[in-house]
């Protein structure tokens, strides 16, 4: 098989920022040892996240021009609703200005008190809006989901026996909503099977529980279960991403992901009481129902996005690449979490640093290595991110220590990327240099956003 290349040609170019290793020190030092709080022209590769910084197509950027902004009824509306039913075959289509302003306006309704969600994994904005709420949000991840280093086909799977089980302790009434998040951002980027999602689905009809899909990446989930799923080679990824659907009563979507829009999101739903009562929160915090807080223009690129996400061409070079970059590492026996994601690399830093304990926040200091040695930028999904204190004010940590890299889409390089895999196994050679961290400074909610911190001497 010949060298899976870039199924696209470059006709606009950025910058990228070449600092030296004494500067970064300090540039570190003055960011707190947190990646969120350095200026981007100091970073060489961004591998921060992939939300909104996805390379749009040139005729994204036409349809951008042809974005209508009437405050209501605007034909680019139409054109994004189209496209989203497209998919999902839902009726009601609530455009919003990000994937957290639709859950903020889902969960606003259906949390409170005395409430729990149940998901595979929640990400982290979504689990912060059902706390928001004063509900609560368990995950329920499947047993190889569990195993960062160990393969398997679809460890974004939700543990099914575990659900039926909460269910029974807590009452179906108390439970509004089942959400599966495709894929698995927070445990790897790793897909969940269509055959999972039947399996939830079946649960949660018995117990009159409507399903949710965090949709964020349900193209390259899709493109996993073609590859992998029995029965799905020959069926086009479109009408995987329809069955996917298909098994849903709605789904919040994160434009900034899968459609290579660089802001957006949506809420969609078959209950037309709910959908009203999405619409008027929505009038309240986002706008008139037919902009929800975006630009016409923004309207137009998602919906072209939503579509070219779906050619099977670009979902091969997608996560090839990201295949490519995780087969390097283990080579060189760095652990990374296997087998590769649908849109990021993830160390496993616990292993990587095994000499720093929990409380010190490996990945932290993982993240903070990688960006001296190299000037490269990832984050921590780990206990800085998801870890929580009990009544003595000690720190009970998240199930894994992680390093996200994402790869933004479209973006980067096969020579960036070789340049990623160089740094992290010359970071990896030199580790046992690498200290812990710990924190001077913290928000009460997603602290990692904003959190300061010090190496331990
Ligand atoms: C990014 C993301 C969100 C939130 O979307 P924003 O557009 O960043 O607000 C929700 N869920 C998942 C799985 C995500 O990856």
């Amino acid at each position: 098989m010949k060298t899976i290349i870039e199924p696209f040609k470059i006709k606009s170019v950025e910058p990228i920022f070449f600092t030296t290793p004494e500067y970064r020190v300090e540039v570190l030092k003055n960011a707190d040892y947190n990646p969120f709080l350095i200026h981007s022209n100091d970073v060489l590769i961004d591998l921060l996240t992939d939300s909104g910084t996805s390379a749009m197509s040139s005729d994204q950027w036409a349809g951008i021009m042809k974005g209508d902004e009437s405050y209501a009824g605007s034909p680019s509306y139409f054109r994004f609703k189209d496209a989203v039913q497209d998919i999902t075959h839902m009726p009601h289509v609530i455009p919003a200005h990000q994937g957290r302003a639709a859950e903020k306006i889902l969960f606003s309704i259906l949390g409170g008190k005395g409430k729990y969600f149940v998901s595979n994994t929640l990400f982290d904005t979504t689990r912060a809006n059902i706390e928001y709420s004063g509900a609560e949000g368990v995950d329920f991840i499947g047993e190889a989901g569990k195993h960062p280093t160990i393969p398997a086909p679809f460890k974004g799977n939700m543990d099914v026996e575990a659900l039926k089980a909460f269910i029974e302790e807590k009452g179906a009434a108390n439970i509004p909503l089942c959400i599966i998040t495709v894929t698995n951002n927070s445990g790897g980027g790793q897909p969940v099977s269509m055959g999972n999602i039947k399996a939830v689905k079946a649960v949660c009809h018995e117990h009159h529980i409507p399903l949710f899909i965090d949709a964020c990446r349900f193209a390259e989930n899709s493109y996993f279960i073609k590859l992998r799923e029995p029965g799905y080679a020959d069926i086009s990824v479109k009408e995987i991403a329809r069955e996917l659907f298909s098994h849903a009563d709605g789904c919040t979507m994160s434009a900034k992901k899968d459609a290579f829009a660089n802001i957006g999101g949506f809420l969609a739903m078959h209950d037309e009481t709910l959908a009203q009562q999405c619409r008027n929160l929505l009038i309240l915090t986002e706008g008139f129902p037919t902009y929800g807080g975006l630009a016409g223009r923004d309207l137009e690129a998602i919906a072209i996005g939503l579509k070219e996400v779906l050619d099977e061409h670009y979902l091969q070079y997608r996560i090839r690449s990201i295949e490519y970059i995780t087969n390097k590492l283990e080579a060189a026996g760095v652990p990374v979490m296997l087998p590769a994601g649908g849109h990021a690399v993830y160390l496993d830093a616990k292993a990587f640093l095994d000499h720093i304990p929990v409380h010190q926040y490996p990945g932290q200091a993982l993240v903070g290595a990688l960006y001296l040695h190299g000037g490269i930028r990832a984050v921590e999904i780990g206990s800085l991110m998801f870890g929580k204190y009990n009544d003595q004010h000690e720190l009970i940590p998240a199930a894994l220590e992680l390093v996200r890299l994402a790869i933004p889409r479209r973006v980067y390089t096969q020579s960036h990327i070789d340049y990623v895999a160089e740094v992290i196994i010359e970071v990896f050679e030199q580790r046992k240099a690498i200290k812990g961290l710990t924190i001077i400074e913290e928000a009460p909610t997603l602290r990692h956003f904003t959190a300061k911190l010090k190496p331990i001497q």
